[in-house]
């Protein structure tokens, strides 16, 4: 019996921000593992072709790798090329090497070209029982992130409280608004999560604040403090919730992990 209530259609999580290093692929490998030990089905798809969120969740990613290059370009299933990670075996990954850097242009010329990442997602929903899907993101609003934003029905957005944070999220929000007109009705801004916080900082505080103002609804409750053990974990393979469980990091993820899945709709 899973620890978390299973949903009652599968949640698909686009994590979106296009600034850089704000919390994106720490965000979804834990919040991901964390479902997964709770004992649900769960699939992050590495949108990026940096292949950070292979990285950290022990997936060899080399050149030639296969997986989401695949699905976009050659349109094969996502059950093909999707792997068991090595800590979980109810949480697979679709790995995405450098040659996803490819797909960004050639998908330009491509017919159907926003909604195949939507298509590959509706096959494998019905063939693997999947419970929640995460995609990680690039830095950027181009094509990849735009299939994803296509294919998904929630965003989740971190936010790194610092300065900037809020003119990012007002950039994002004119691309959903855009997306949700044309693309993909269903699309909503669920799921705010502070990131790298630091609580000693006044101006830490403050942004903490003012994105709650805003996002009353959204932000979850849960901060991720900024901590080396976060940091380190990617370099061991694993995300920060098994790398060390303990740690305030740790805490604070599987708490968020928590209330996402304390809001989902369930059977019962
Ligand atoms: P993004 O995917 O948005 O680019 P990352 O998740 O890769 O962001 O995080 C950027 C960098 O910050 C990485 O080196 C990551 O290990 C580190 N990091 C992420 N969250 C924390 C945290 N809570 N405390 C300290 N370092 C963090
Ligand atoms: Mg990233």
């Amino acid at each position: 019996r899973p620890e978390y209530p299973r949903p009652t259609s599968p949640r698909v999580f686009v994590v979106a921000n296009q600034k850089g290093g704000v919390g994106k692929t720490t965000t979804t490998v834990n919040i991901a593992t964390a479902l997964a030990l709770g004992g649900l089905n769960v699939l992050v798809v590495d949108n990026d072709p940096q292949g950070n969120a292979s990285t950290a969740l022990g997936v060899e990613h080399p050149p030639g790798t296969k997986g989401t290059y695949e699905v976009l370009m050659d349109q094969v299933g996502i059950i093909e090329h999707a792997q068991p990670s090595p800590h979980s075996p109810n949480l697979h990954v679709l790995p995405a090497s450098i040659d996803l850097s490819a797909a960004e242009l050639e998908l330009v010329n491509e017919r159907g070209r926003e909604h195949r990442m939507r298509d590959a997602i509706s096959t494998y929903i019905d063939e693997s029982g999947v419970d929640y899907v995460f995609f990680d993101c690039p830095p950027s609003l181009g094509l990849l992130t735009l299939n994803a934003l296509v294919a998904s029905t929630e965003i989740l957005v971190p936010i790194q409280t610092e300065y900037y944070a809020l003119e990012g999220v007002s950039q994002l929000m004119r691309t959903i608004n855009r997306v949700k007109g044309n693309l993909n009705d269903n699309l909503v801004l669920s799921t705010i999560l502070l990131t790298m916080v630091d609580s000693r900082t006044n101006l830490s505080r403050e942004v903490s604040e003012e994105v709650r103002k805003h996002f009353p609804l959204q932000t979850l409750d849960a901060e991720i403090p900024r901590s080396v053990k976060v940091a380190e974990a990617p370099s061991f393979g694993l995300p920060v919730i098994t790398h060390q469980p303990k740690s305030p990091g740790a805490v604070a993820y599987f708490e968020a992990a928590r209330e996402v899945a304390m809001r989902a709709k369930t059977e019962d």
